[in-house]
């Protein structure tokens, strides 16, 4: 039984004892990981994330009365919500993500009974592998079925990315919600995040493993960091005298490096040359050549940690130690930085041994034992038939 199975039986049966009958709709909605093109979203420029195997499971069915009755399994938390509770909520809460996604389906004239639902996971959450997102779509997934519509794709991303926004608080870009609507199984996502056009570009190699290792480290200056980059980024573009850094090649910008500002230089040549490998990098997996792949991987982290400086020491060992690891094709830093995952590809022959390896070297030095997981691209969010929830 595969895990996402399990993960729904389990999900299933929590329901059944919580609410005493059968849950009759269940959905599922990954989180994702970003393979190349980093810190990019917010300048108009093209990301390429794929759904891992770890998903938000939520299974609902109808009750009496105008409310949501949540459980949530990890968090063992139980909490009702009103249906007409449009306001955003001041105190931040788990449940704020469903309610979100509830009071902007109400919100487009779509008629949400109340329900109970039971939500469980196994994305592990604050880690950037984006379980908030994976929570909003899992829950416009279950409001699809509990309402019998079915939304334009697209439509329920933006709807999901808005409830991020007003009911949780956080300006995320589009990546995280297009991802775990989107993606397709033994595909990755490559976003235009300008024109919110996208191609799915086949990763059909089961030889070639993706691996998430977290440093087990957030450094605190994350969110202050976050928003002096964009404010870099913008000014980068004035200085360039464009309206967005993705109209920027890199031989201009070269040229005005003299003119301008050291820093706001670096941060541009990041975002340029980043834009240009995320590119390169769809081009390399579409023509199977994984080793090119790699390399612009290792590109990637280097160019965020020295001229975005957005790494730290911990992310920077990780892909030290894979770099010259065996099996390992290409690693760097996923998400926003300072903290958090790397992303590596590695053989699948050599990767229980890569993983020991990585896992020794990055304890040895920093006493961390760093939680891993291998997966290959993953299906986006659907609803799952209930006769194979019940079997
Ligand atoms: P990330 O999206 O990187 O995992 P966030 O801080 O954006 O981190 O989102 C994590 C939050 O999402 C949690 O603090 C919690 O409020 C909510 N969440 C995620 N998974 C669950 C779950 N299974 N049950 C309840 N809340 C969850
Ligand atoms: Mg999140």
């Amino acid at each position: 039984m595969s895990e996402l199975q399990s993960l729904v039986e389990e999900t299933v049966q929590v329901y059944r004892d919580r609410f005493g009958s059968e849950p009759e709709w269940v959905a599922a909605a990954p989180g994702r990981v970003n393979l190349i093109g980093e810190h990019i979203d917010y300048n108009d420029g093209f990301v390429m994330p794929m759904a891992i195997n770890r998903y938000v499971v939520i299974a609902g069915g109808h009750c009496e009365g105008a409310a949501a009755n949540l459980y949530s399994v990890n968090l063992d938390d139980a909490a009702a919500v009103p249906l007409d509770a449009t306001a955003r909520p001041r105190a931040m809460h788990w449940t704020n993500y469903l309610r979100g996604v509830i009071a902007l389906f109400a919100g487009k004239g779509y008629v949400v009974p109340g329900f109970n639902a039971v939500v469980q996971s196994n994305v592990p959450t604050g880690g950037g592998l984006s379980s908030s997102a994976a929570l909003e779509v899992a829950t416009a997934t279950l409001l699809e079925s509990a309402t019998g519509i079915t939304m334009d794709p697209v439509e329920k991303a933006l709807l999901c990315q808005q409830a991020e926004h007003e009911f949780a608080g956080v300006p995320c870009g589009i990546m995280d919600q297009f991802s775990s609507v989107l993606c397709e199984q033994n595909h990755v996502l490559l976003l235009d995040c300008r024109s919110r056009t996208f191609e799915q570009v086949p990763f059909m190699n089961e030889d070639v493993s993706v691996l998430i290792t977290n440093s087990g480290v957030k450094h605190e200056l994350s969110d202050g960091e976050y928003a002096l980059r964009r404010k870099q980024c913008e000014d980068a573009a004035l200085a360039l005298q464009t309206e967005s850094l993705r109209d920027v090649n890199l031989a201009d910008l070269l040229k005005q490096k003299d003119a301008m500002d050291q820093t706001i230089f670096q941060r541009a040549h990041h975002v340029i040359t980043e834009i240009a490998r995320t590119i390169a990098a769809s081009e390399a997996m579409k023509t199977g050549q994984w080793n090119r792949l790699g390399q612009l991987m290792y590109e990637s982290h280097e160019s965020l940690s020295t001229d975005f400086e957005v790494s730290c020491k911990e992310l920077d060992l990780l892909v030290k130690i894979a770099r010259k690891t065996e099996g390992v094709i290409g690693s760097r830093m996923t998400g926003g930085g300072f903290g958090g995952c790397t992303v590596t590809l590695v053989n699948s022959e050599h990767l229980d041994d890569a993983m020991a390896a990585i896992a020794a070297g990055y304890s040895a030095e920093t006493n961390i034992q760093p939680a891993m997981f291998a997966t290959h691209p993953s299906q986006g969010a659907h609803q799952v038939a209930m006769t194979a929830a019940a079997s």
